[in-house]
């Protein structure tokens, strides 16, 4: 290839000139080198004056590939010899960042890939290292996501967690109800992360006396973080959480029973799902049970509809509601619902601010999938960071 029009290419220009090519056929690698003219000054990376160079080296980083061969410049990077700060090396290519093993235009390229796949299949499809592409990734993380977050209008805050693997270390993700962004990720689910989350929004711009309301689970010390932080904000409990002890309760009374009622075996998902994800046996089979009421089970099931009724009416009328569906769930005297109604009398006003707002992590239904796509995005991360960075990633878009 003529080389005036590969510097043209790679936008190579004064005082920079391309100074030979070198291919390898065998093991498909192209090496260009690129050098600066002599005698050309550069500024000192302390002082920034215009300084001499001093002596010089070649920093090999990898480019994009130039049809089916890997390609590499050679850049050569100058020692400068500064009277005032002494010999120091000059970051002054345009092509790369300081200490990076790859051109700028290839590390977009890893993070784009990122988008689409597995961080092992990136590391596959670009034949490096994954440790080396993280490093990137983090980096990209950092100053475009994490650094940039500016959190001055954030006023309702979702928070939930999720294990990297199953059962797990846990992270606490923070997302902003408003915009459905992540803002926060981190280590842990005890009251601290809520101390962090404070000295976060400060670092951001954001105000943690406007945080009008956490919508979280009902757990002891999400409530004792909140509580101690951010003492003015309301709570709000996630609808899928309060709706999942009242299934697990149910799901209780059916593992009893199923002891003395043969009918009831390999029956779970039925009580579980909702009616519309049921198939047409399932349908079926529910409405057999329905017809006799004189099971546990079958009581203890139709408390859901009403609880799910709750959430539909207007805000006025909700406390004589909700009293009375206390009172119908208690009459029915089973240990496993009388534990679910008391965790709903002990956390009742978070509960009625969830019935009055209809505001729910389900905004976070995207986060739902964030997270499942970052714990396989991530696989084989290596480390909690890069798991929280993933989660940043794509829940920034
Ligand atoms: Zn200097």
């Amino acid at each position: 290839m003529e080389l005036n029009g590969l510097s043209d290419l790679l936008g190579i220009s004064n005082p920079w000139v391309l100074m030979d090519i070198k291919t390898q056929p065998k093991n498909k690698v192209i090496d260009v080198f690129i050098d600066f003219e002599r005698g050309s000054k550069f500024p000192c990376s302390v002082c920034g004056k215009q300084t001499a160079v001093y002596d010089s080296s070649y920093k090999r980083i990898r480019y994009l590939d130039l049809f089916d061969y890997r390609c590499y410049l050679n850049i050569k990077t100058p020692r400068l010899n500064c009277n005032k700060d002494g010999v120091k090396v000059a970051h002054v290519d345009k092509w790369s960042r300081k200490s990076s093993h790859y051109s700028v235009k290839f590390e977009a390229l890893s993070i784009r890939l990122c988008k689409e796949m597995s961080m092992k299949a990136v590391s596959v499809e670009l034949g490096e290292p994954d440790n080396n592409l993280w490093r990137v990734f983090n980096y990209y993380v950092n100053i475009k996501i994490k650094n940039s977050l500016d959190l001055q209008s954030v006023k309702r805050v979702c928070v939930d967690e999720t294990a990297t693997k199953r059962g797990h270390n846990y992270v606490s993700i923070f997302t902003d109800y408003d915009t459905g962004t992540v803002i926060y990720v981190v280590e842990g689910r005890k009251k601290e992360v809520f101390s962090m989350f404070y000295g976060w929004l400060w670092d951001h711009g954001g105000h943690p006396g406007e945080i009008e309301l956490f919508s979280m689970d009902m757990s002891k010390s999400y409530q004792a973080g909140k509580r101690e932080y951010f003492a003015s904000a309301q709570v709000v409990f996630d609808r899928f959480h309060i709706k999942k002890g009242l299934n697990e309760a149910i799901n209780t009374v059916r593992k009893n029973e199923v002891q003395t009622v043969d009918e009831l075996k390999k029956t779970k998902y039925i009580w579980l799902k909702n009616e519309k994800n049921l198939t047409e046996n399932q349908k079926k089979t529910l409405e057999e049970f329905l017809v006799d009421c004189s099971l546990d089970t079958v009581k203890a099931f139709q408390l859901k509809s009403g609880f799910d009724h709750l959430w539909k009416v207007q805000s006025l009328a909700i406390e004589p509601l909700m009293e009375s569906w206390i009172e119908k769930a208690l009459r029915l005297n089973l240990k496993p619902i009388n534990r679910f109604v008391k965790s709903v009398k002990n956390n009742i006003n978070g509960i009625m601010n969830a019935i009055k707002t209809g505001i729910t992590n389900a905004v976070s239904e995207g986060l739902n999938s964030v997270m499942q796509l970052a714990r396989s995005r991530a696989r084989g991360f290596r480390n909690i960071d890069n798991f929280c960075n993933m989660i940043y990633f794509l829940g920034n878009h």
